[in-house]
């Protein structure tokens, strides 16, 4: 029997502008050319459900271009290397712009300060698609993570700083002000998106209102993954689930129950969690 009696949302969740833009780009795609030949450049966002759906309509993800005619190439909010981009024009592919506009602002400034002979530091996770794509327009750089790679980074006369925008402002401050430190004319740019930060923001409004969280997402998202952290630490108890199948039994013994999703979960899941939350066992 369930106990709950009322569901609050987020008010900031789900899909952020980047990620709706590019759902969009592909939708378009989808009515112009029916299901032939349309892939994305990797797999578009970090969701299961949104890959699987994808799938059924006959887009797929690769990373080369296949052989044989081309086709249309859906590039990804987190953006593509212009190297691989190239391939694509070049095997005759229609590319479709999906990298997010924040994104391809980093990929300016790095390649406008690189033809300048400019040293690039890029702060984020070297295995990201997006810092590949702006390791790309670098020429002379280094990706780094942490603190004390900050300490150790060879920094030449002219270098710049750039984040991966999907890190947390307080790890670019702390990196930022070691570099600052060791070079004080270093330049740095802002290129963190607030889209992260407003959906923690958010769920610390949410979470003195609630008696548990739910958050909801891909487990391989990494900024749900965060989500469900904050709301960990934060002492309520949380669950991140992908689906309905994923709720736990525990959560209906909650009168007030709190939900919020990462930036790449559509709506129609998270309606579909509220639904059955609501529907109770
Ligand atoms: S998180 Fe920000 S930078 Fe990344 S795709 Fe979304 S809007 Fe763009």
């Amino acid at each position: 029997m369930s106990k709950i009696k009322k569901i609050v949302r987020s008010n900031v969740m789900g899909f952020c502008m980047g990620v709706k833009a590019v759902m969009h780009k592909v939708e378009e795609q989808v009515e112009l050319n029916g299901n032939t030949d349309i892939y994305t450049y990797g797999p578009l966002i970090h969701n299961p459900q949104v890959i699987e759906k994808l799938q059924l309509q006959g887009v797929s993800a690769i990373k080369s271009p296949l052989k044989g005619d081309g086709g249309t190439i859906i590039i990804r909010a987190h953006g593509i290397h212009p190297e691989k981009r190239k391939n694509f024009v070049d095997a005759g592919y229609n590319v479709v712009e999906g990298t997010c506009p924040r994104v391809l602002r980093s990929q300016k400034t790095v390649s406008q300060y690189s033809r300048k002979g400019w040293f690039i530091v890029i702060v984020g996770d070297k295995g990201h698609g997006e810092v590949k794509a702006i390791v790309g327009c670098a020429d002379k750089y280094d990706v780094i993570l942490s603190a004390a790679e900050a300490e150790e980074l060879y920094l030449p006369e002219k270098t710049l700083v750039i984040a991966q925008t999907t890190l947390s402002k307080r790890e670019y401050n702390e990196i930022c002000s070691i570099l600052e430190r060791r070079k004080p004319d270093i330049k740095i740019i802002k290129s963190i998106c607030p889209a992260t930060s407003q959906r923690q923001d958010s769920l610390h409004e949410l979470t003195s209102q609630v008696d548990a969280i739910i958050v909801i997402g891909g487990k391989n998202s990494a900024n749900t993954r965060r989500l469900h952290l904050s709301a960990l630490k934060s002492g309520i108890p949380s669950w991140h689930v992908e689906d309905v199948c994923d709720l736990p039994d525990d959560i209906y013994g909650f009168e007030t129950v709190g939900i919020t999703a990462g930036a790449s979960t559509p709506n129609w899941v998270i309606d579909r969690i509220e639904a059955a939350l609501k529907k109770g066992i």
